[in-house]
């Protein structure tokens, strides 16, 4: 490279830089030389490094998406044992994966027993969601409460709200675990009523519809509460025994099955 075209690529390298093109400062000799040996003109080029950049963009703006999310575990639904959960519909579950269901502002109840998936699905449902671009929050659903209470009489009860105002999707994991405070209940069902039609919901829990009283404490907010939730709301019940159970079971199953290079034994038929 002579002095000239050094000069000129401090001084390109610089110019990317203060217009915050790092994907194009990085590729673009690489690119170059590629163009070149394929005879690829100006503009095939510039085409090729600004896709390059956006890209990138967008697979840094997903990951902070994750981030921002705060999931506890990240889930997947390649992960998930279909086969395993016969309630769960696949077909249904595809289509969430769309995402519709967040432009429409419709809600996700996943109502079962613990360790029957319903946090896996929330999960992979609402990170699915961030990597299409929406801003999801998951919460356990004590967790959000606990820290609207402590938030309370104070400038951050409504920067919480704020927060919450701004997403497209929020996860309530685990609703019902542990009966709330009448405080809670109430701090809870303004968190739904808020969201109603404006943000989507992902809900789970583990509580049949009639035993939600005993949690919310009162007739009238429970039915509340239920009315706005499932108000354009997708249903999935996860029946059926613990997958934890259900893998350790077949864990168990799987030692337990000889293994081909041991003699077979055919049984008394064959002897
Ligand atoms: P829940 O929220 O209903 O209590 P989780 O979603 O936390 O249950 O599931 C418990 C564990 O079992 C998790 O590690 C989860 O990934 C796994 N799991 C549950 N159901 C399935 C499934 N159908 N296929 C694969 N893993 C599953
Ligand atoms: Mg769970």
């Amino acid at each position: 490279m002579n002095p000239t075209e050094t000069k000129s690529l401090v001084l390109l390298h610089h110019h990317l830089k203060t217009l915050r093109l790092p994907t194009i400062a990085a590729e673009c000799e690489k690119v170059a030389s590629r163009a070149a040996a394929d005879n690829a003109d100006h503009l095939a080029y510039l085409l090729q490094l600004t896709e390059l950049e956006l890209l990138e963009r967008e697979k840094r703006s997903a990951e902070r998406r994750v981030k921002a999310a705060r999931f506890p575990t990240i889930k997947t639904l390649e992960t998930f044992d279909f086969a395993a959960r016969p309630s769960v519909n696949k077909v249904l579950i595809a289509e969430l994966m769309r995402c519709d269901y967040i432009d429409k502002k419709e809600n996700i109840l996943l109502v079962g027993n613990p360790g029957t998936g319903k946090s896996h699905l929330a999960t992979a449902l609402a990170a699915q969601a961030c990597a299409s671009g929406y801003r999801v929050r998951f919460y356990r659903t004590t967790e959000l409460v606990t820290a609207l209470i402590e938030a309370r009489d104070e400038r951050s009860f409504l920067r919480l709200k704020g927060n919450l105002a701004k997403l497209d999707l929020l996860v309530l994991d685990e609703l019902g675990y542990v009966p709330a405070s009448k405080v809670g209940a109430e701090l809870l069902f303004d968190v739904i009523s808020t969201a109603y039609e404006r943000t989507s919901l992902i809900v789970t829990t583990n509580l049949p519809f009639e035993s939600w009283t005993e949690v919310l404490g009162s007739e009238r907010l429970t039915g509340a509460t239920l009315d706005r939730l499932t108000h354009r709301c997708q249903i999935i019940e996860t029946k059926g025994e613990s997958y934890r159970l259900h893998d350790a079971k077949a864990r168990t199953r799987r030692s337990t099955v000889k293994r081909p290079d041991q003699p077979v034994d055919d049984g008394p038929a064959s002897r």
